[in-house]
């Protein structure tokens, strides 16, 4: 539904999944992929596996991650939190499977822990066009900084693997540095690594590297994206 858990909820916006007439091993398991072979630009190029290469579309889901959103879930076995990089899955050998909820629990309450990102932070979102349409390529980024110093960092992806995707090591080569070009090429380099490109989606790995610069740049100088302007001040 269209709530605030409805949006964790999302399913993807993969062409096959949608058409009935094709096989696709989300919708029907056991069946085959068509994007693999077929039209796959907007489709993954990390974390698939040879059974999905489908993205999850939330804008949301991926400040949530950089964030480190905890999910509040409740079902028949009782309450249980989920951290949100636990949240969603890979589509490894269960592509019909979006996310870790068991059968009968309900997301009830999303809690955001305390930070000091207030200041820099940053959502680039990159679409063919400006409104109503899904992210190509997506970023997030929430900076901590001391002086010119990145203290604590966060970043994650969208539009390019089954879920919000993070990389641990490429937060880390942030730290302690000044926000320049260079240091973000290493961070962007590290965040794409083992990227994979299919037929029609190969340019999403230089999209994706050129949004994540961008976003740190935009974070770093504390100038906040927003819908109405794209510069970067
Ligand atoms: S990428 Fe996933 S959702 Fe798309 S056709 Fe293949 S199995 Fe289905």
């Amino acid at each position: 539904m269209a709530s605030t858990g409805g949006n964790l909820l999302q399913r993807t916006r993969c062409l096959y999944f949608y058409d009935v007439t094709t096989p696709c091993n989300k919708r029907t398991p056991g069946s085959g992929c068509s994007a693999i072979n077929g039209i796959n630009r907007g489709n993954g190029i990390l974390g698939m596996s040879e059974l999905c290469i489908a993205t999850h579309p939330s804008d949301f889901c991926v400040a949530l991650a950089a964030l480190k959103a905890k999910i509040h879930v409740s079902g028949p076995a009782g309450n249980r939190i989920i951290s949100i990089e636990d949240f969603h899955r890979l589509p490894g050998d269960k592509p019909e499977h979006d996310n870790n909820l068991e059968r009968g629990e309900i997301i009830t309450a999303i809690e955001l822990p305390e930070s000091k990102f207030t200041k820099h932070y940053t959502y680039l979102k990159i679409r063919d066009r400006l409104s109503h349409a899904f992210a190509l390529v997506s970023a997030a980024v929430a900076l901590e900084m001391d002086g010119d110093r990145i203290t604590d960092a966060r970043i994650a992806l969208g539009g390019v693997a089954h879920k919000p995707w993070r990389v641990l090591e490429a937060e880390a080569s942030l730290h302690g540095q000044k926000g320049d070009e260079a240091t973000f090429a290493q961070a962007a380099a590290l965040l794409l690594s083992g990227a994979r490109a299919y037929e029609h989606n190969g340019f999403k790995i230089e999209l994706a590297s050129r949004t994540a610069i961008r976003a740190l740049k935009q974070a770093t100088n504390g100038t906040p994206q927003d819908q109405s302007s794209k510069k970067i001040i």
